[in-house]
């Protein structure tokens, strides 16, 4: 339709053009200049278009509201350009609004943004991001984020190779006690969005949570030694015949529960010192198979239920990390196998080095576990079988303290289990934190 008119209108500038010389020539000749004439003609008519041309010109740059007056071609020209610029004055508001409403919204977010480009460097940030990070404006913008946010956990994280998603938790850079937890979402093309959010109070109420356990578990250790020591004399006593005889019985059943609560306690208490001070302990390099050697030595010795233990550990292989978390770890897997695989069974424990893990697998030949029950293994006092788990003085704490042992050394475990059949732990371990004895 609007090509239609397009055309109709240039063929009538045509036409006019052609009227126009036309005109100039008959009078031209007229005169006997007729060539003359023609040539002056379309002078004027170039004369004429020069002029609108320049009227456009100076109407584009100069923002005028209205447009100029024009005739025949010019005309429509002039309308058409003024729609064009109409059009494009709205989309920049619209534009403009969208980036208004943007910047109004990521302001009012309680967790900093900041946009890095493809170099780690900041292209943009929201005000919570300034007075998280410590950014200001304008003088950081353009500068590397990991030049302002100096630690290394999250230098590792913005310099990996190929950006990756993450998150670290890392001091405040402007306040003494604040934590922050930086995460990295990678987008578009190279870019990254660099979100932080203040943890300080949740990691104050963790902290709160684990001192009062810790404490409660202390403050109840003494006592229940105490008592422990008066029922083993009362057992004694109540053992031999005579009066005391009928509370032999009772006297038995309190001392066991009593010993399952010192059990209790004292895994509370490794849970918390494996929260509180487990990134504190130092690293060094442990020998694996040994300690492995060393916990299989130690169960199948007390083993009564006649289990057959089996080892198959990569020699010279050993892990850089907490000697005492990772025998936590094989302590209390190996523990749990004996502990749920019923006499006659087997046990397998396996050291090995993979592409991008070194493993440690604890199987057993036992009861297994329902796939429901594994997502939730690792919590606290969650027990399948809490009458079965008692009754063999479990306290439900065994992997909680492996979940964060593990989580100390960037390593991960998984369970495969088919009640009935049997069950494999299986945790791994990063591949830089191996350590390969050299063959020599
Ligand atoms: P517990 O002290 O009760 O063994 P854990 O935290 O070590 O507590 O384990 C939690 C639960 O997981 C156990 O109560 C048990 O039901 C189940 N479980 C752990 N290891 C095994 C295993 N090797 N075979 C079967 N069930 C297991």
């Amino acid at each position: 339709m609007r090509s239609a008119a397009v055309v109709s209108a240039w063929r009538r500038e045509v036409l006019v053009l052609a009227v126009w010389l036309a005109a100039w020539t008959l009078i031209g000749a007229a005169f006997g200049y007729a060539l003359w004439a023609a040539f002056s003609g379309l002078a004027v008519y170039l004369l004429m278009h020069l002029a609108y041309t320049n009227r456009l010109h100076r109407w584009l740059v100069n923002d005028d509201r209205e447009p100029p007056e024009g005739l025949g071609v010019w005309q429509d020209i002039f309308v058409e350009f003024n729609r064009l610029k109409q059009r494009n004055r709205k989309r920049k508001k619209r534009l403009k609004s969208i980036v208004n409403e943007f910047q109004a919204s990521t302001a009012a977010l309680p967790d900093g943004a900041v946009v890095l480009d493809g170099q780690g460097r900041i292209v943009w940030f929201n005000q919570a991001a300034a007075a998280l990070v410590g950014l200001r404006a304008p003088q950081d913008l353009g500068q590397r984020i990991a030049n302002l946010v100096r630690h290394p956990r999250f230098s590792t994280l913005i310099n990996a190779p190929d950006a990756q998603p993450g998150e670290v938790e890392v001091p405040s850079p402007i306040s003494e006690h604040g934590i922050l937890m930086l995460r990295i979402i990678p987008y578009g093309n190279g870019q990254r969005l660099l979100i932080a959010r203040d943890v300080s109070e949740q990691k104050r109420m963790e902290a709160t949570r684990r001192d009062f356990v810790a404490n409660a578990s202390h403050e109840l250790r003494t006592p229940l030694t105490v008592l422990r020591g008066y029922l083993e004399m009362m057992e004694e006593e109540t053992g031999k015949a005579g009066a005391l005889e009928q509370w032999q019985a009772p006297v038995r059943e309190m001392g066991q529960q009593a010993l399952r609560m010192s059990r209790i306690i004292e895994s509370l208490l490794r849970l918390a010192r494996v929260e509180a001070e487990g990134l504190q302990q130092r690293q060094e390099v442990v020998d694996m198979a040994a300690l492995i050697e060393r916990l299989v030595a130690d169960a199948r010795r007390r083993d009564t239920a006649g289990l057959r233990f089996e080892t198959e550990l990569q020699a010279g292989l050993s892990l850089f990390g907490r000697p005492g978390e990772l025998e936590s770890v094989a302590g209390n897997l190996i523990a749990n196998a004996v502990q749920y695989t019923p006499a006659g069974g087997e046990i397998a424990v396996r050291w090995w080095l993979e592409a991008d893990t070194v493993n440690l697998s604890v199987s057993d030949t036992g009861i297994g576990i329902d796939q429901r029950h594994l997502p939730r293994l690792t919590e606290r006092f969650y027990r399948v079988d809490a009458a079965r788990s008692t009754a063999t003085g479990g306290t439900g704490l065994g992997l909680a303290i492996v979940k964060h042992c593990l989580e100390h050394h960037e390593a991960e475990l998984s369970v495969d289990s088919e009640p009935g059949v049997g069950s494999t732990f299986i945790c791994r371990f990063p591949r830089q934190r191996a350590h390969v004895a050299n063959a020599a």
